[in-house]
């Protein structure tokens, strides 16, 4: 009890003594801004950091000011003051989306995730995975934020609707994603969850057919890899980009599937030889020099 009074007495001495709240903190603690963490001070005062955003906010100079609690030189004027205030969250939103892709960020955002601040999947399968807000345009004022789900790779409106006012771009499109690939644990508890075999409708303990209207359309949307070597072709394809090796390989098998289609048009259809040979001159001299018999060469 005695205890529990001097944390009280402690707790009213701390308020009286911190006599200012810093306007990130206030607005990070705003009814709805959950979702949000406070970016660090220096992170905002690195002008690098903010490359682009001052074309695009009116009041710039003024929101920078406020979101970092400088006195404004001139005075703000009150008319002005809802106008600036506007534009200082936008520009706190942006500036958040950018954040949460550091280090730094990805931290604070971790702790969020763990703490099931952004609520967990709906679906049935997807076992109350944990959900990451997400953007789907970088660009403010397009649509509100949605929740992405890590199990089912699938997004969602959040659960309340006091988020309904929160802009998508303030978290962004690349923030699920650098996140699942950060924190491996995340890919972990999805792969475990991907083990269940996905809900299909029955008719008296009948699958319906996938042509049917009521059939499981995009089920393969919902497969993952389960042999090794589906595995092993999962893990190369995921976030790699194409070098010009592959696109030379890419290029080189749609050359010999070309020359191939081409030569078992030759075999099957004799009358055609003579449509047959005009694509063969289209093309270089490589095909007529790999046909087996030369026939195509002796048509002409
Ligand atoms: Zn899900």
């Amino acid at each position: 009890m005695s205890a529990w009074k001097s944390g009280q007495q402690n707790v009213t001495e701390d308020v009286t003594s911190e006599e200012y709240e810093s306007w990130i903190s206030n607005y990070c603690t705003l009814f709805g801004h959950d979702y949000f963490v406070e970016v660090s001070q220096d992170f905002i005062e690195d002008d690098f950091n903010l490359t682009g955003l001052s074309s695009g906010i009116s009041h710039y100079r003024e929101a920078l000011d406020l979101i970092l609690d400088f006195e404004p030189e001139p005075p703000i004027s009150t008319a002005d003051l809802p106008l600036i205030e506007h534009s200082a969250e936008e520009l706190y939103g942006l500036i958040h989306a950018r954040f949460i892709l550091t280090k730094e960020g990805l931290n604070a955002m971790a702790v969020k995730y763990e703490n099931g601040h952004f609520g967990s999947c709906s679906r049935v399968n997807c076992d109350s995975m944990l959900l990451l807000p997400i953007g789907r345009y970088d660009q403010a004022g397009v649509e509100t934020v949605r929740l992405f789900c890590p199990c089912c790779c699938d997004i969602y409106f959040p659960s309340s609707s006091r988020y309904l006012n929160i802009d998508g771009a303030y978290f962004g499109t690349t923030f699920p994603g650098l996140f699942i690939n950060t924190f491996k644990e995340v890919e972990r508890q999805a792969a475990a969850r991907h083990q269940k075999e996905s809900f299909q409708l029955k008719i008296f303990g009948f699958k319906l057919s996938e042509l049917s209207k009521s059939g499981p359309r995009m089920k393969w949307l919902r497969q993952f890899p389960t042999t090794p070597e589906e595995i092993e072709e999962y893990n190369k394809c995921e976030y790699s980009v194409a070098t010009p090796q592959d696109v030379g390989k890419l290029k080189g098998s749609k050359e010999k599937r070309a020359e191939e289609k081409d030569k078992d048009k030759k075999d099957v259809v004799d009358e055609d030889v003579k449509s047959t040979d005009s694509k063969v001159k289209a093309d270089d001299d490589d095909v007529t020099m790999k046909s087996p018999d030369g026939s195509i060469m002796s048509v002409k």
